[in-house]
């Protein structure tokens, strides 16, 4: 039964997840509705805090509808990003370019993207090919072995930290309550009677709610016992400063993606930094919990391994040599969460009545702000679509004795999942923080 309108709700993590699920359900017309995150927003370890993300609109279905769930969820979030107003200043439909340059990634390219063969896509063949998709100047490698797609349209980049504070912005207009600090601190979900009741924050406060919305992120498995649904696994980033001139240059890029190296978008208006991913599989942070259990539990630290670092200079050499040697200017890790299948996992829990849990974002998360928490409330209202309720179900029996070492699809770097562990103290760049 759906829950009244002035019944109190409990978001848990104010990043994209917990962000959209508040604007939803202010838009719904739910009244008592207060989000706690331990961090101001935009919160320095949401994955959402970034100048930058891709995205893409959903193609039709396949005809065996097995890519249903994956493409009407992109077709609803790109909806938001073209037609709602708290979202289209941040789109930039300018364009995407996929590559690949091994025969491994190549295979991957064409047998499961079916790049050669989507309509919607340019085929690049050679460095020259990649080069005539950007000015002259910017693009300046010999892209070894490199070919492509290149879809004009329908994909490209949102400004990912001002969409995720325009969430925000239009949820607390609409009279959501965001409490951050150790106040918004949760240490506790409160079980009472084989429910929860709400949270425990670490300013020692209790906060009572007749729904509570655990959304996050990587931090989940924290509160709540996942039942290995969740790998936490952080992936890496870079900035290099550019002038004005490359700025304007830069401007309006397609974003260009090495599924097995790296990729970039224009450099973002703030700043004028340029950020590079390196592509890889992810790192965790393995540990056993005192119950003898494996987990990757997440840390926050603003710099990146130096074989990372490595990685996005040999990524710059193959694809703009000019900028390779440039000193990074910021990096960090930023950490999300696999669930074995990548699908989301928004579910009522088992056991807990009162507990929805809005995770799993799995490496493409941010591109659905517009909608996830839409989702999220047709769930508390019982009426979430048929096929996304199953997709996104609480689903334990997927991660019976789940192979944390799997790449879940992901190439580069060493092909295989990495260990904060393996990186010594010395291994890791020293930029400045910034707070
Ligand atoms: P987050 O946004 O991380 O939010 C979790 C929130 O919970 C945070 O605000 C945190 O402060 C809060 N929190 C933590 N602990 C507590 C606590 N104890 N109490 C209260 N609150 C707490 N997606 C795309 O669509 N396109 C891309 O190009 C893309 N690129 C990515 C690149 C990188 C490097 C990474 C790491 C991810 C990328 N993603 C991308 C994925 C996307 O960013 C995530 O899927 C998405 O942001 C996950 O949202 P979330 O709300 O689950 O987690």
């Amino acid at each position: 039964m759906a829950p009244s309108k002035d019944a109190s709700i409990l978001v848990v993590g104010a990043g994209t997840f917990g962000c959209s699920t508040a604007l939803h359900l202010a838009r719904r017309g739910y009244t008592n509705v207060t989000v706690l995150d331990p961090y101001e927003l935009p919160s320095p370890i949401s994955a959402g805090n970034d100048v930058n993300k891709i995205i893409e609109e959903g193609s039709p279905d396949s005809d065996d509808g097995s890519n249903y769930v994956s493409q009407r969820i992109l077709q609803v979030a790109y909806e938001g990003w073209i037609k709602d107003p708290v979202f289209t200043p941040y789109f930039h439909n300018t364009g995407f370019i996929i590559a690949a340059h091994t025969p491994a990634g190549l295979e991957q390219l064409t047998k499961r993207e079916m790049v050669h063969k989507k309509s919607e896509y340019e085929w690049l063949d050679d460095a020259a090919d990649f080069k005539k998709t950007m000015p002259e100047g910017v693009l300046t490698g010999d892209f070894p072995n490199w070919k492509g797609g290149w879809k004009k349209e329908g994909a490209g980049w949102v400004f990912a930290r001002g969409a995720l504070m325009s969430a925000f912005r239009a949820a607390q207009s609409l009279g959501v309550k965001f409490v951050t600090g150790d106040p918004g601190n949760v240490t506790k979900l409160m079980e009472e009677g084989g429910d929860i009741v709400g949270v425990e924050t670490k300013d020692g406060k209790q906060h009572r709610a007749e729904l509570t919305i655990l959304a996050a992120g990587a931090n989940a498995p924290q509160l709540l016992d996942m039942k290995d649904q969740l790998r936490p696994t952080a992936w890496t980033l870079a900035h290099i400063k550019m002038t004005e001139e490359e700025c304007k240059l830069y401007k309006d890029l397609p974003v260009l993606f090495n599924l097995e190296s790296g990729f970039f978008m224009e450099p973002d208006a703030e700043r004028g930094e340029l950020k590079i991913c390196d592509e890889h599989p992810g790192y965790c942070n393995w540990s056993t919990s005192p119950s003898g259990h494996r987990q990757s539990v997440p840390f926050a630290k603003q710099q990146v391994p130096l074989e990372s670092e490595a990685r996005v200079r040999e990524f710059l050499s193959h694809t703009m040599p000019h900028l390779s040697s440039r000193p990074l200017v910021f990096a960090r890790i930023c950490w999300c969460a696999d669930t074995p299948d990548r699908n989301f996992l928004i579910s009522h829990h088992p056991d807990y009545k009162s507990l929805v849990l809005a995770v799993g974002g799995s490496g493409h998360g941010f591109m659905h702000i517009t909608s996830v928490g839409g989702f999220v409330v047709d769930l508390v209202e019982g009426g979430l679509e048929s096929r996304l309720r199953e997709a996104f179900r609480w689903r334990p029996e997927t991660a019976v004795d789940r192979d944390w070492e799997n790449v879940q699809g992901r190439r580069g770097g060493p092909n295989k999942v990495m260990n904060f562990g393996d990186v010594g103290e010395d291994e890791w760049t020293s930029l400045e923080s910034r707070l």
